[in-house]
């Protein structure tokens, strides 16, 4: 654990410390599909000006120090909320993509996916393998690509775009080691010449012109997508984010299928966002009603499953280009602390085809014991 306390500026004994409590935790498996990878590290809770899914490297080619992708504030009240934060800067409205986080970064002679908490995806590497080119890392060795990953092949987060495997869409080009971003136009250009997916950038404005923000919102909406990030042309200031109406019910109706994983605060949340925006927007039965058959009718079709004798799961289809990549991301899922069940696995064309299911436990109990009578 040297490198870490090397590379973070920390004492031996330091290093060891957060070791100990917890802090600072093993980044990787051990896999064939890293074999740049000598050690690494994560940080799994903000310490120092070190962001929680900060990862240290030690790679063939030296150390690294990855910072978190810094966490963006929400607004509630979107008009009053730009004022507020941007006054009457220019601004740019991004698309904000339902997926999941993965930092892209060059180790020894290839490029690695981190996982938003600090974790080396061997899946996901191995797929942006695929879909990144590389040569961005020659001109930008010490920069990382943050960038969504959607699509029906994504392990973590079911897919809203009809995208057919995974892809990745570039939203911000950061300084690894400082998490500094390029400005929106600098990015934009960089991006394009090297032809790597980017999210859409939907508009770019003075932060006054809230009416038009809220037509761009109202339009994302009917095409149910999540919502927005407002950012500062010259990211000089923090993004602030926020969702649309149908973000949050179909949050809702995730966390009410399964309702025992799902906290209170998550559901409470997402209420309370979608009362604000009725607030702002405008109240109607229609929104009223959205929101009431998200809740009902997802939480209605768990009790159905279990009173059928089936339990309630979320399955996820996969494609591995081996055996072993697979093997490798079963051990991730473990290190994640992911109980998981193998409904299917077959040899295809497109490589190994697995279908694995999350079992939702404590749902799936709850559901039963209320079902046999048995008080809450
Ligand atoms: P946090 O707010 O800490 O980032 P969260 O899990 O609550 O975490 P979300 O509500 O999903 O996150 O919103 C932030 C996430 O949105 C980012 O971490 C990023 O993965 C994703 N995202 C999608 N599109 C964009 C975009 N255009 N710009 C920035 N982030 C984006
Ligand atoms: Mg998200």
């Amino acid at each position: 654990m040297n490198f870490v306390a090397e590379a973070l500026n920390l004492s031996k004994f330091s290093a060891e410390r957060l070791f100990e409590r917890g802090i600072l935790k093993k980044a990787f498996v051990k896999s064939e599909v890293f074999p740049d990878l000598i050690d690494a590290y994560r940080i799994e809770k903000k310490f120092g000006i070190y962001e929680e899914g900060t990862v240290v490297i030690k790679g063939k080619d030296g150390l690294k120090v990855v910072r978190g992708f810094p966490k963006i504030k929400r607004i509630l009240a979107l008009e009053a909320g730009i004022k507020k934060h941007f006054g009457d800067r220019e601004i740019a409205v991004e698309e904000k993509m339902n997926g999941y986080n993965v930092r892209v970064v060059k180790v020894g002679n290839d490029i690695y996916a981190i996982t938003r908490r600090g974790l080396i995806c061997p899946y996901t590497t191995e797929k942006v393998r695929e879909k990144i080119p590389v040569d961005f890392f020659e001109e930008y060795a010490n920069f990382m690509l943050c960038c969504e990953a959607v699509g029906n092949a994504s392990p973590y987060v079911a897919d809203h775009y009809g995208i057919e495997g995974l892809e990745f869409f570039v939203f911000d080009i950061r300084d690894c080691r400082t998490n500094v971003a390029l400005g929106i136009e600098e990015k934009e250009r960089i991006l394009r010449r090297y032809k790597i997916k980017a999210v859409e950038i939907l508009k770019k404005c003075r932060a006054s012109k809230v009416e038009e923000i809220k037509r761009v919102l109202e339009e994302l909406n009917s095409k149910k997508r999540e919502g927005i990030v407002l950012k500062d042309l010259e990211m000089k200031l923090e993004p602030l984010k926020y969702t649309t109406s149908f973000a949050n019910c179909s949050d809702l109706a995730y966390a009410f299928r399964f309702f025992e994983e799902y906290s209170r605060d998550f559901m409470l949340a997402r209420i309370i966002r979608e009362a604000f925006q009725a607030f702002e927007f405008g109240y109607s039965e229609e929104r009223a009603l959205r929101l009431g058959k998200s809740i009902l009718e997802a939480a209605i079709e768990s009790i159905k499953k279990v009173k059928s004798g089936e339990e309630v799961l979320e399955t996820n289809r996969l494609v591995f280009s081996s055996e072993k990549v697979y093997e490798a991301f079963k051990m991730h899922l473990k290190l994640l602390g992911i109980a998981f069940r193998e409904l299917e696995v077959k040899k295809s064309e497109r490589g190994l085809e697995v279908v694995i299911a999350r079992v939702m436990r404590a749902t799936t109990d709850r559901v039963k014991s209320l079902l046999q009578g048995n008080t809450w």
